[in-house]
């Protein structure tokens, strides 16, 4: 991606430095994770388990990779975040960029519908901060947060991404910001509340396969998203489509499974397969249309 010298956004919180930044964790320990900045897959399925195991809906916690779309209605203060001034280091300014894009796309979009888009913020943390969804931590991946439309992300994952996950390129970690924003889409359309109430209706056994069709709704918008975009900037490179394929690919349940414990267990998918994830992003790249991204239609996954 040629994503140098583009327009930054100004919804970005940097919660990185500063003293208490990220809150939560009060004093110490900011490396809980045994200093390593990046995350294992061991990691990421450990966070999946210990959500399940306090019986808190993983929906809440986990982002790209189990979830993070869950509304918890008590929304905490989020930490100080430094507003106005824009982080320089490359991994904040790249992220940066994508969102402002996605501002571009989803604004020029919603006003040919002669609607009006507001814009999510995107909270930059180091391993833990307080979110409208309660404590949002490194090890879950980066996530949504519909209380506070907010999307989180430790740019730490980027490393587990290209290091453990398989997923190199500047373009998947575009990807990454464009799903979370699909998810912000998906708040916006009144989904993520009818989510909420079915999950008082069905089992919990349906409920996952309603997420599942959440889920690939996000990747379908995320590919609508970079079909708008590219027409807008130009900006995709050779071989950016194929790292955005290849890490819808990487991040399936049966492929993460595959990985962490040998076995494929689909009734407990909560993302879509690997072939699931990059059929409903390519729909969206191919036809630029969130109509065509109707996931929840029956038959549709
Ligand atoms: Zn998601």
């Amino acid at each position: 991606m040629k994503w140098e010298d583009q327009r930054q956004s100004d919804n970005v919180e940097d919660q990185r430095d500063g003293g208490g930044g990220g809150g939560g964790g009060g004093g110490g320990g900011r490396r809980g994770l045994g200093g390593g900045r990046g995350l294992s897959l061991g990691g990421i399925v450990i966070a999946l388990l210990a959500s399940w195991a306090f019986g808190i809906n993983p929906m809440t916690v986990l982002g790209l990779l189990g979830g993070g779309d869950g509304a918890m209605p008590q929304p905490e203060p989020s930490a100080q975040a430094q507003r106005g001034a824009k982080p320089q280091d490359a991994g904040a300014r790249f992220v940066s960029t994508v969102l402002a894009d996605t501002e571009d796309v989803w604004g020029a979009y919603f006003a040919a519908q002669r609607q009006t888009y507001s814009p999510p913020s995107l909270v930059l943390f180091r391993d833990r901060s307080n979110t409208g969804c309660g404590l949002g931590e490194a090890a879950m991946g980066p996530f949504y947060c519909p209380a506070d439309r907010k999307v989180y992300i430790d740019l730490a994952f980027y490393d587990t991404l290209r290091d453990r996950l398989g997923a190199p390129g500047d373009f998947a970690q575009a990807y990454v910001i464009a799903h979370e924003v699909g998810h912000h889409l998906q708040n916006l359309q009144g989904t993520t509340a009818k989510m909420d109430s079915a999950r008082q209706r069905v089992s919990e056994r349906d409920y996952k396969a309603l997420s599942v069709r959440l889920e690939l709704q996000a990747d379908c918008y995320a590919g609508v998203w970079a079909f708008h975009s590219q027409r807008g900037k130009g900006w995709l490179e050779q071989g950016d489509i194929e790292e955005g394929l290849n890490a819808a690919a990487q991040i399936g349940d049966d492929t993460l499974q595959r990985k962490s414990q040998g076995t494929v267990v689909p009734e407990s998918f909560t993302h879509g397969s690997s072939e699931q994830r990059m059929r409903w992003f390519k729909r969206g790249l191919e036809t630029g249309d969130l109509k065509a991204c109707d996931t929840f239609k029956s038959g549709a996954v």
